[in-house]
């Protein structure tokens, strides 16, 4: 049977600069991009879905069109009159900036059509991220946590990563609460150690995971660069290593590949570990080259 991994959350607009001066257009967001990278790791036997909201402009249609092109099954409600949200990369002097148009955009009300978390089963898995609950109004958080819950309750597995985006939340602490709480729903939780420790004072990335098994997930994966990995079930705790990436090239979406390298690593039955490995080495494929959405064949 099918199995099904559904991400939730905002997919963008992204105006990328060319070597030409002009700007290429395409999307990403973390949870499409997890979900994009889903597709390439996860065997036909898994069913990849993007669920969020889009408007009934052009774009919004060229958003969904690029979608099914890349195999990833659009669950897209359209909302009248809206539209999608978009960000523009800046390059001065090799380095780069971004610029977000994300306010008026349809995701915002993604958590009012979350029918499709209700039709998963035991052996799928539901992800959604720190940015995914930044983007959504207080009643739409708790409405995202409570169907994750019935979820959960339902023998779907949740994964969760909290994506630390300060500029997306009010301020730090309505950012550290919130991100607590998506965790409290969670049976996977997949941090990054830097931004983890700048929050919350982590000392070390035992006790970021520590933090996130109290808080009660069943596995804890804390990314932290080009250092090991840390694995954190209830009473096992052990370090993978990462293999130097040959170049680096572009970070972005490295956390998200690496996401989607382990949960397709999960959900194909592999132990921890092994996964692990599997999204290491995804994460320093996407690395060396430019982009957030890299093939990484
Ligand atoms: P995020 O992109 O979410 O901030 P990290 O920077 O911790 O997350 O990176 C995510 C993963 O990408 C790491 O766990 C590692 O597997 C890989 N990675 C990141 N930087 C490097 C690097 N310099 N060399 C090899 N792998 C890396």
């Amino acid at each position: 049977m099918t199995r099904r991994f559904l991400s939730i959350g905002e997919c963008m607009v992204e105006m990328a600069p060319r070597e030409d001066g002009a700007f290429g257009m395409g999307f990403a967001g973390d949870a499409f991009n997890t979900a994009w990278y889903m597709r390439r790791c996860a065997g036909d036997e898994i069913e990849v879905g993007f669920l969020s909201a889009i408007g009934d402009d052009d774009v919004s249609r060229r958003m969904e069109d690029f979608m099914q092109a890349a195999g990833v099954r659009p669950y897209l409600a359209v909302l009248p009159g809206r539209s999608v949200g978009l960000y523009l990369i800046s390059l001065r002097d090799g380095e780069r900036s971004f610029s977000y148009w994300r306010s008026a955009s349809a995701a915002r009300d993604l958590a009012d059509h979350l029918d499709e978390v209700t039709r998963l089963g035991p052996g799928d898995v539901a992800f959604f991220s720190g940015i995914t609950l930044a983007i959504l109004s207080g009643a739409g958080r708790d409405r995202l946590l409570d169907a994750m819950c019935q979820a959960r309750a339902a023998g779907v597995r949740i994964a969760f990563d909290p994506n630390l985006r300060p500029r997306l939340w009010p301020d730090g602490a309505t950012m550290c609460a919130a991100v607590m709480e998506g965790a409290t729903v969670a049976d996977i939780v997949l941090p990054s150690f830097e931004d983890e420790a700048s929050w919350f004072d982590d000392a070390d990335t035992a006790a970021t995971a520590r933090r996130y098994l109290d808080a009660g997930a069943g596995l804890v994966v804390v990314k932290d660069g080009a250092n090991p990995v840390l694995l954190a079930e209830p009473g096992n705790v052990r370090e993978v290593p990462v293999r130097p990436a040959p170049r680096i090239v572009d970070t972005t979406a490295a956390g998200d590949s690496f996401n989607a390298g382990v949960l397709s690593g999960l959900m194909n039955g592999e132990a921890p570990d092994v996964a692990a490995r599997a999204g290491a080495a995804l994460a320093a494929r996407v690395i060396g080259a430019r982009g957030a959405l890299v093939d990484p064949d």
